[in-house]
């Protein structure tokens, strides 16, 4: 975009002179400007196109609910597609979760998650309000999913808005029991709940743990009578190789945070999901221990419709073994690239593949990150690196002569521009 535009756009430094790319259509692994260009969105544009840009399916869905019912107040009404989809949440998610709460974002389904635990205790009579995090972790960009993310440049000027936390070590190799021996000591003083990305911590960095190590964390919360609260939004929808995280540890929490690629990512929606005695925990005669939250666009129609639609794909379609390709042929490709003097820590879980650069100046602050970005960019792929953590996370329909594409501008970056 080369005249001046008054949008602000999210995690971008303006007036750099950064050129900001025009996108006209998008299908499939791909984005095209009108001039013809295209680029691989090998993040499926910040992890939500999950089966790709424009799925027929979905896009039928939202165009027949648009002619039937485009939006409604939730708050004492309803409708069939929110209906059905949280029949069909409750019916593929394990047994205990029985309640399906409607909201716009990952941000905001970790608020309600949040709101849900600390309205539990407040409704039994238990004074249980201190919410455990794990290091490094991101839950949004709110300021309560903020209060329980890791802090840091992003949050620096908001800092006095947030809550104090308790902050659990990651589990790193070799330290996991020092974490969980950690959170044991931590829910001994009767916190409200603990909070965790499954398996691995996104925006902190694609941080792996092993699953033996969620499950125990999960363990140590039950034994305390400690909510455990799933943040799946980023891992949720097979981006870890099964349809949730916590399906590879046996784990089940008591809220789930969903969204993303919830509609395979055509449209806004998230869910919280919880067990029944926290939903219970909020009935009254007297209306005093009703559950305060709502949005305008809570379960709007549009998007529900979408997420049906997404749910139908996962039923008719091969979607796992997309899954199971993908994630075999970035572990080929990373196995590639994991000997390379400029790579460090080359990981991979599911469809989701990362390694370190090697430089000298990694800090959030530093150039590398935008400097590879431009340089994908450039090169007709959309990557968007954390820090000096290259990650690659894309639609579960890439070709193999995409994601080859990709995983070549990649090896070509760490040649030229940590030079
Ligand atoms: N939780 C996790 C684990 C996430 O990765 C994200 C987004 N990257 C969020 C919450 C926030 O979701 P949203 O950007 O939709 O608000």
């Amino acid at each position: 975009m080369t005249t001046p535009s008054p949008v602000w756009h999210p995690f971008t430094q303006h007036g750099l002179g950064e050129p900001i790319p025009l996108i006209d259509r998008a299908e499939g692994a791909r984005i095209y400007d009108a001039l013809g260009n295209s680029w691989i969105d090998a993040i499926s544009s910040w992890w939500v196109t999950t089966h790709g840009h424009a799925h027929p399916r979905i896009m039928a869905a939202i165009r027949e609910q648009s002619e039937k019912l485009d939006q409604l107040i939730f708050a004492g009404w309803t409708h069939e597609p929110a209906e059905t989809l949280a029949a069909e949440l409750v019916r593929i998610t394990p047994d205990p979760l029985t309640r399906v709460f409607f909201s716009d974002s990952g941000s905001t389904s970790v608020e309600v998650a949040l709101k849900m635990a600390l309205g539990y205790w407040a409704n039994v009579g238990a004074d249980r309000s201190r919410i455990l995090v794990l290091e490094h972790s991101y839950h949004g960009d709110t300021i309560g999913a903020m209060s329980v993310g890791e802090r840091g440049v992003f949050n620096r000027p908001y800092q006095p808005l947030l809550f104090d936390v308790g902050t659990i070590p990651f589990p790193h190799e070799g330290r996991e029991q020092e974490a969980l021996d950690a959170l044991e000591a931590a829910c001994r003083e009767k916190p409200a709940a603990f909070i965790v990305e499954p398996l691995i911590l996104g925006a902190g960095g694609m941080l792996v743990y092993p699953a033996w190590v969620l499950a125990e964390m999960r363990a140590i919360c039950a034994r305390h009578d400690v909510l455990f609260i799933a943040d799946e939004v980023m891992t949720g929808w097979g981006r870890t190789g099964t349809r949730f995280a916590c399906d590879q540890a046996g784990v089940i929490p008591d809220i789930l945070c969903l969204s993303k690629g919830l509609t395979g990512g055509a449209v806004p929606l998230a869910v919280t999901l919880c067990i029944e005695p926290i939903f219970a925990a909020h009935l009254s005669e007297d209306r005093a221990r009703l559950f305060y939250h709502s949005s305008s666009y809570t379960a709007n129609p549009i998007a529900c419709a979408a997420a049906n639609a997404n749910l139908a794909i996962w039923r008719d379609e091969p979607v796992q073994a997309r899954i199971d390709a993908l994630a075999d042929a970035q572990a080929a490709h990373l196995a590639m690239l994991a000997a390379h003097p400029r790579v460090a820590n080359a990981r991979r879980l599911g469809t989701i593949a990362a390694l370190d650069v090697v430089a000298t100046d990694t800090g959030y602050l530093s150039n590398l990150a935008p400097r590879l970005t431009a340089f994908y960019r450039d090169r007709g792929v959309l990557l968007r690196p954390l820090g000096n953590s290259i990650y690659v996370m894309p639609p579960y329909c890439t070709t193999a002569d995409e994601l080859a594409e990709v995983w070549q501008s990649i090896a070509v970056s760490l040649d030229e521009i940590t030079r």
